[in-house]
Formats: structure tokens, C-alpha cells, sequence
């Protein structure tokens, strides 16, 4: 089986590999096509193209854009989408200052809890990454606050932890239609996370599919057998192309590997066949 990825993260978001290394690291997976879908950004996309030329992996250009549907987050990950395309910078300017506005608010939270930390400190080991609570989660690492990036979440940063602040999101329809003004297909990420829903998660993939959503990630690094069967289901149900992706990031996501995820991810080639069709026929675009 030739096997590829279509979820990971570089140091353009809050990915901990440069795009570079991240390409080379899928090459020496077997990783033969691989999608960058970083956070809020296209800045890894033109490394990442250029590294998979010269190391032979197909690099599918790609981002995710959290968006808010009632009070749940979730995530659209967008595929074959222009970087160039002029609509696309004004929205990541948008959602790129919604997160320099959230960013010292949850420092200034964490302060008042006792972690004596700054967000000057933040932003120059992010370099110039977008970042987001992984960075803050590693700072709290480095400074011996918590043990993991995972205590880092649970004692502090995760949407119900003390040092949670929200920031504004775009609504499903916006992410969805941006990703579609611009050529991409948008899929719904990891839908194992998603929770606190007021409808059945099937309704809301019907909704969504009335934004322009065109796909369900159902093989995912944390979903079991019968997760991966029933979101496949659900996708046959709606018309939805099947994707599958690591969500690697690298050392803010220990023991997750790119191309394999915890050990037992393998996303066959052939789910690209379907996302080509779509891409190149033009029935992309918004
Ligand atoms: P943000 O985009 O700043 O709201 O941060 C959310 C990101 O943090 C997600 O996209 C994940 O990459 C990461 N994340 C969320 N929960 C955890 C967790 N428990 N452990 C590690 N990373 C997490
Ligand atoms: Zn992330
Ligand atoms: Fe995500
Ligand atoms: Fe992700």
C-alpha cells in the first residue's frame, strides 16, 4: 500500500519541525504525498513544496482554520488550496490578530495562577511561528510549572482549564466558503474531538455540508476501528470524500508520527484519487 498523510504541522504554526525537516522526516516514513495544513498560515507551504521536490514526496498545499459552530470549536482542514489566492490573506491577517490579541491574556492568566512567565519569552522561542497553546504549554514545560505538554493542557490551557480564554472565530460557513473561494476542499478535522454538541454529530455534518464541507477526516492518529467505521459511514451517508491525517506536530504531540500516527495509521494513496477529481474539475471553487 502506498501510504500518505494529510494532516501535520510545521514551525510555521505550532509544529515543532521546520518544513524541511518535516518533509524529509515523511520521506523517510514512506510518506509519498503529504498535505502542510498548518494553523492560520501558508508561510511553511513554499519550503515544504520545494523540499518535496528535491526529496521526491508530493506536497498537497493545505491549512486548518478553527472556526465556531454554537459553542463547540472545530477545525476545517482545507486541500489543493491557492496560498495566492487574494482572499485568502485578509482572513489569516483576521484570525492571526485574534490570536496576538488571546495570546498575553492567557499569560496574564497564568501569572495570576503563580507561573511566573512572559509572553516576550513566548514569542521569541515561536520565533516568527503563529502561535498558538502549544507554545505557551512548552514554555510552561521549560519552566518546570508541568512535566508534559499533556499536564500543560489539563492543569491549565485546555477550553476547560483556568488559563482558557477564547478568542473569535470565524462561523463554519466562513471557514468553509473562504476555503472554497480559494480553490481548496474543505474536510472536518479529527471528529473525535469534537464534543459538547447539542445536536447529533450526523445533523451537524448535514449542516455543514449546506456551508460547502466536502469531507470527513474519519482515519485519524487517535480514532479506533469502529471510529474510523462509523465516520466512514457517515461520510458514505452525506457525500462526503473520506481523508485521513496524523496531526503530527512533533514534540508538542510526543510518540505521534508522521505517516503513522501512534503506530497503526495507514491511509491508503487511493482516497487522493476523488480529491484530484474535485480539485482539478473546477467544481472547487466559491
Ligand atoms: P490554539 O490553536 O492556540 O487554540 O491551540 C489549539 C491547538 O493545541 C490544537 O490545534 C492542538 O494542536 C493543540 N492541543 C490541544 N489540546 C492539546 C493537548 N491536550 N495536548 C497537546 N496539544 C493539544
Ligand atoms: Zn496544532
Ligand atoms: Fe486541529
Ligand atoms: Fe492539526
Amino acid at each position: 500500500m502506498i501510504r500518505i498523510d494529510l494532516h501535520a504541522h510545521t514551525t510555521a504554526s505550532d509544529g515543532s519541525l521546520a518544513p524541511e525537516e518535516l518533509v524529509r522526516l515523511a520521506k523517510q516514513q514512506g510518506v509519498a504525498t503529504l498535505a502542510v495544513t498548518d494553523h492560520d498560515t501558508v508561510a511553511g507551504l513554499p519550503r515544504a513544496i520545494a523540499e518535496g521536490a528535491q526529496a521526491g514526496v508530493e506536497i498537497i498545499p493545505g491549512i486548518e482554520i478553527s472556526c465556531l459552530y454554537g459553542k463547540t470549536e472545530l477545525h476545517i482542514l482545507g486541500y489543493f488550496i491557492n496560498p495566492d489566492d487574494p482572499h485568502l490573506a485578509p482572513a489569516l491577517t483576521t484570525y492571526q490578530a485574534s490570536r496576538e490579541e488571546r495570546n498575553p491574556r492567557i499569560v496574564q492568566r497564568l501569572q495570576e495562577l503563580g507561573c511566573a512567565l512572559t509572553y516576550a519569552e513566548i514569542k521569541a522561542a515561536a520565533g516568527t511561528a503563529i502561535v498558538g497553546r502549544p507554545h505557551i504549554a512548552q514554555a510552561l514545560v521549560r519552566r518546570g510549572y508541568v512535566t508534559s505538554i499533556s499536564e500543560a493542557f489539563d492543569r491549565y490551557l485546555a477550553d476547560d482549564a483556568p488559563a482558557y480564554i477564547p478568542r473569535p472565530l470565524p462561523s463554519p460557513a466562513e471557514a468553509i466558503g473562504l476555503i472554497r473561494q480559494i480553490g481548496g476542499i474543505p474536510v472536518l478535522a479529527h471528529p473525535v474531538y469534537i464534543s459538547r454538541l447539542k445536536e447529533p454529530f450526523e445533523q451537524v455534518c448535514a449542516t455543514l455540508k449546506g456551508f460547502g464541507l466536502l469531507g470527513l477526516e474519519a482515519l485519524y492518529s487517535s480514532h479506533s476501528r469502529q471510529q474510523i467505521d462509523r465516520y466512514r459511514s457517515i461520510s458514505r451517508n452525506q457525500g462526503f470524500l473520506v481523508t485521513g491525517g496524523s496531526d503530527f506536530h512533533g514534540e508538542t504531540k510526543p510518540n505521534l508520527l508522521v505517516g503513522t500516527g501512534y503506530g497503526n495509521l495507514a491511509i491508503p494513496a487511493d482516497l487522493l484519487e476523488p480529491m484530484r477529481a474535485l480539485a482539478t474539475g473546477g467544481r472547487c471553487a466559491g
